[in-house]
């Protein structure tokens, strides 16, 4: 026997999550179904004011329900450093380094030639104009450790080196291959004291 229409429609719209395979929607779509109406009522509305008040931040592209965000706009941070992250949720790793006292800037996604994402798909021109216009002195690639972070910090590196910016890329500690996502606060905040000049 099929699933009903109204539960096939649920499970393939959840499928689409990233991380979410076919079992696992249907266990989802199948667990929603259980839950009183009370608590499917909290779960859209958390979707719909997450989705209505975050906003990207104008200077750093991170998400935030304020713009500029509560990073960009902390007069105590140190403005002459800026730590460049693939992902709104590699900056929140990031941020959990104490030691840490800069900025951050969000790329949206890394360079990636094999599904032919480019340097226009991705926010470089906006990292540019930023990098021209404040004051900025030394600019950390904390991309992902796979070959497309990699890829992204090498390229990144030329074109900040020739505004007169020094770079560095997070030091050893890091799995290669590894998304700055997952990894610990011991690990990132040894990763940042270990940056290489590039
Ligand atoms: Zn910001």
């Amino acid at each position: 026997m099929n699933r009903p229409q109204p539960v096939e429609r649920m499970v393939e719209i959840i499928k689409k999550l990233p991380g979410v395979g076919p079992k696992m929607a249907e266990r989802l779509s199948y667990h929603i179904l259980k839950m009183s109406q009370g608590e499917v009522d909290r779960l859209l509305d958390s979707i719909q004011k997450a989705r209505q008040t975050m906003k990207s931040c104008s200077v750093c592209y991170n998400l935030s329900e304020y713009d500029p965000c509560t990073l960009c706009s902390d007069s105590i941070r140190d403005h002459s450093t800026i730590c460049i992250v693939e992902t709104p949720q590699d900056l929140i790793a990031v941020s959990k380094v104490k030691e840490y006292k800069g900025l951050y800037f969000v790329l949206g996604g890394a360079l990636s030639p094999l599904d032919a994402v480019g340097p226009d798909d991705i926010r470089i021109d906006k990292l540019i104009k930023r990098l021209k216009s404040d004051s900025i002195t030394e600019v950390i690639i904390a991309t992902d450790t796979d070959s497309k972070g990699e890829i992204t910090a090498v390229y990144l590196a030329e074109i900040i080196k020739k505004l007169g910016v020094k770079v560095t890329r997070l030091g050893y500690g890091l799995p290669v291959g590894g998304d700055i996502e997952y990894a610990d606060e011991v690990t990132i905040s040894r990763a940042i004291a270990g940056r290489k000049e590039m």
